[in-house]
């Protein structure tokens, strides 16, 4: 919780959905503990899209496509959206659901960890929605902004960590101090670098909203952390674990 809970459960509270096939799927992800974005983040990014009206979308974490498919139901039929998931158990799953939902023409799953095909991606796209390990957002940052145009809007999910981000390293769990780490840098970098303008705002766990006004290189990392592996994730317990958000 990154607001007094009452808040959250009052501004949640006035939300309408998002039609049966999408709440039945909200449903499915809560009951089977995948992660899936929160009934704020989803107004807020609908709004976003509402205003920003993107052609192409790369999305960074599938999942099991909940927020792929609110993104096509919330854009124009001819946007084309891009979306990178690692988890062997999800893939299949999104792809099933983008068939059900009849988006499978408009929706391209690309299976793989997104270190690896982030590089491979030419187009430029409009909007980026960021929703993948978030100990890794540092690292995707630079591919993230060579593929988003100018004037692109890139939107980052669980930035504020659960309220975490704010307490003192010291009251961090020893697991949880690389991404406390990285994700302070990755906020501080979305802030100070020239080209780059940014609202850290506290919806859902805590969005970024960057749009990209100029060209911008910012430095490059290299993944150095077992702890965020499928593998390990598998052993902290099936489809949910504590780095998936
Ligand atoms: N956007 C989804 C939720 C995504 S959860 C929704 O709201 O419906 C984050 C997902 O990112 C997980 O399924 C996880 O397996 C995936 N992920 C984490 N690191 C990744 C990486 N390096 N490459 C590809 N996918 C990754
Ligand atoms: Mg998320």
């Amino acid at each position: 919780m990154i607001l007094p809970e009452r808040m959250s459960v009052y501004i949640n509270s006035l939300d309408t959905g998002n039609g049966a096939f999408l709440d039945d799927l909200q449903r499915f992800a809560v009951e089977n503990h995948v992660p899936v974005i929160r009934p704020d983040m989803q107004s807020f990014l609908k709004v976003l899209l509402a205003i920003h009206r993107p052609q192409r979308i790369l999305e960074v974490g599938t999942a099991v496509g909940f927020s792929a498919l609110l993104m096509a139901a919330n854009t124009s039929p001819d946007c084309r959206i891009t979306t990178i998931e690692n988890y062997e158990k999800r893939i299949p799953l999104a792809r099933e659901n983008f068939r059900r939902a009849g988006m499978e023409e408009r929706i391209t799953l690309l299976p793989g960890d997104a270190m690896k095909i982030l590089p491979t991606l030419k187009e430029p796209f409009d909007f980026i929605f960021m929703d993948a390990a978030k100990g890794q957002y540092i690292h995707f940052l630079p591919e993230v902004l060579r593929l988003l145009r100018l004037d692109g809007v890139l939107l980052s999910d669980n930035v504020l960590q659960d309220g975490d981000i704010i307490e003192s390293h010291y009251a961090i769990e020893q697991r949880d101090r690389t991404i406390y780490k990285r994700m302070r840098e990755y906020l501080y970098v979305l802030k100070h670098t020239e080209g780059l303008l940014t609202s850290v705002v506290a919806v859902g766990d805590g969005a970024a909203v960057t749009v990209k006004q100029a060209d911008v290189t910012v430095p490059g990392k290299n993944i150095d952390e077992a702890a965020e592996t499928p593998e390990c994730a598998e052993a902290a317990g099936g489809l949910n674990t504590i780095d998936r958000e």
